[in-house]
C-alpha cells in the first residue's frame, strides 16, 4: 500500500490527527420512506457501465459516450436536465467540458447538491513505472463511484420525492491536471455560474454533498477538515445518521486528511459543501483503479446515509454550521 499525500482531487493534504473507536451500533431504523431503497446492485452495475466505455478523461471516446449516457440516465428520474458546457484551452488543444445537472422537485426553498465527478484521470501518475505513469485510468472508483451512486438515487427521487427538492451535478473536468489550478474545472465553472446554468432557479442551496471515492471494498470514511470547517452541523447529521442507520463502520468517528476537492469551488462560493471520501485507496491514480477494488455494500452505505438525509430534511432549511 502506497501512502498518499494528494486526493481524488489532489492537492493540499495535511495529514490531521485523530483516531477513536468505531463505537456505534445499530441504533435505529432508516428514515427511508416505505418501498424506497438504494440498490447496491443497480449502483454497482452503473459503476461498471461506466468504465464499460473505457477510460473517461475529457476528449476522448469513452468521455463523449459515457456523457450521452449518463445524460440519458439523469432524463429517466429527473423533472428537468441541463447540460452546462465550456471550453478550455489547455497545453495548445481546445477540450469541452460539461457538466450535467438533474433537477429533483420543488427548487424555490433551498435545494440540495448532490455532486460527484464524472470524468478520469488523463495519467496514471501513481504508477511507479513511466510507461503505465502516461496511461489514462478508469476511474473505477476515483469518479465512477459517486455517480453511480448519484444515479441510483436520483431513481429514489423519482419513486419518492423528499420534502426538499434536489439538484444532482455530475461534474466534469476533475481529474484533467497536474496542480490544483488545472483540475476541479466543472465545480469551479458551475460556482462561479450556477444561478445562469439553473435557468431560473434563483434559491440558493441548503447544502451540497459531494461523493468522490466512495465504492471502495471495505472503504470507511473519516470526516474531511474542510468541510467540517464549512459545515461542521451538517458534518455531525450525516455521522448521526450513519450510526442511526446501522452504517457507522463506514462513517467511523473520526478526522482524515485535508482534500482539496470539488467541494471547494462551491464553498468559497457560498455553498456549505461537504466531502465525502475515502482516501485511503492504494489502487488511487493507477491503471488498477477497476470495479473488482469496489463493491456494492460500499456504494449502498454511503447512497442509503444520503438518501437518509434527503428524506429526514424540513421545508425550513436548518442551519449547517
Ligand atoms: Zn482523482
Amino acid at each position: 500500500m502506497r501512502r498518499h499525500w494528494m486526493c481524488a482531487g489532489a492537492a493540499l493534504a495535511l495529514l490531521l490527527a485523530g483516531c477513536s473507536a468505531d463505537k456505534s451500533a445499530a441504533t435505529g431504523a432508516p428514515a427511508l420512506p416505505s418501498g424506497v431503497a438504494f440498490s447496491g446492485d443497480r449502483a454497482f452495475a452503473d459503476l461498471k457501465k461506466q468504465c464499460d466505455f473505457g477510460t473517461r478523461q475529457p476528449g476522448s471516446p469513452g468521455h463523449a459516450a459515457c456523457r450521452a449516457w449518463l445524460q440519458k440516465e439523469l432524463e429517466k428520474t429527473a423533472d428537468r436536465v441541463f447540460t452546462h458546457s465550456f471550453q478550455k484551452t489547455l497545453s495548445g488543444k481546445t477540450y469541452t467540458f460539461t457538466n450535467i445537472v438533474g433537477v429533483y422537485g420543488d427548487m424555490s426553498a433551498s435545494p440540495v447538491l448532490l455532486s460527484a465527478h464524472w470524468d478520469t484521470r488523463p495519467f496514471a501518475d501513481q504508477e511507479i513505472d513511466p510507461v503505465k505513469a502516461k496511461q489514462p485510468i478508469l476511474g473505477a472508483n476515483d469518479g465512477a463511484s459517486g455517480v453511480a451512486a448519484l444515479l441510483e438515487i436520483g431513481r429514489m427521487l423519482k419513486v419518492k420525492k423528499p420534502p426538499v427538492g434536489v439538484v444532482i451535478v455530475l461534474f466534469d473536468g476533475e481529474d484533467w491536471g497536474k496542480t490544483p489550478q488545472q483540475m476541479f474545472f466543472g465545480s469551479t465553472e458551475f460556482a462561479n455560474n450556477w444561478k445562469t446554468v439553473m435557468k431560473g432557479v434563483t434559491s440558493s442551496f441548503r447544502y451540497g454533498i459531494l461523493l468522490d471515492m466512495i465504492g471502495a471494498k471495505g472503504m470507511a470514511i473519516p470526516r474531511e477538515p474542510i468541510s467540517e470547517q464549512a459545515a461542521p452541523l451538517l458534518m455531525r447529521r450525516i455521522w448521526d445518521t450513519a450510526r442511526a442507520g446501522g452504517f457507522a463502520r463506514f462513517f467511523p468517528d473520526r478526522t482524515g486528511p485535508a482534500i482539496t476537492d470539488d467541494h471547494v469551488p462551491l464553498i468559497e462560493k457560498g455553498i456549505p459543501a461537504v466531502d465525502l471520501i475515502c482516501f485511503d485507496y492504494p489502487y488511487w491514480h493507477t491503471l488498477e483503479d477497476t470495479p473488482d477494488k469496489c463493491s456494492a455494500e460500499s456504494l449502498h452505505a454511503v447512497g442509503t446515509v444520503v438518501a437518509m438525509m434527503l428524506y429526514g430534511e424540513e421545508r425550513t432549511p436548518r442551519p449547517v454550521r
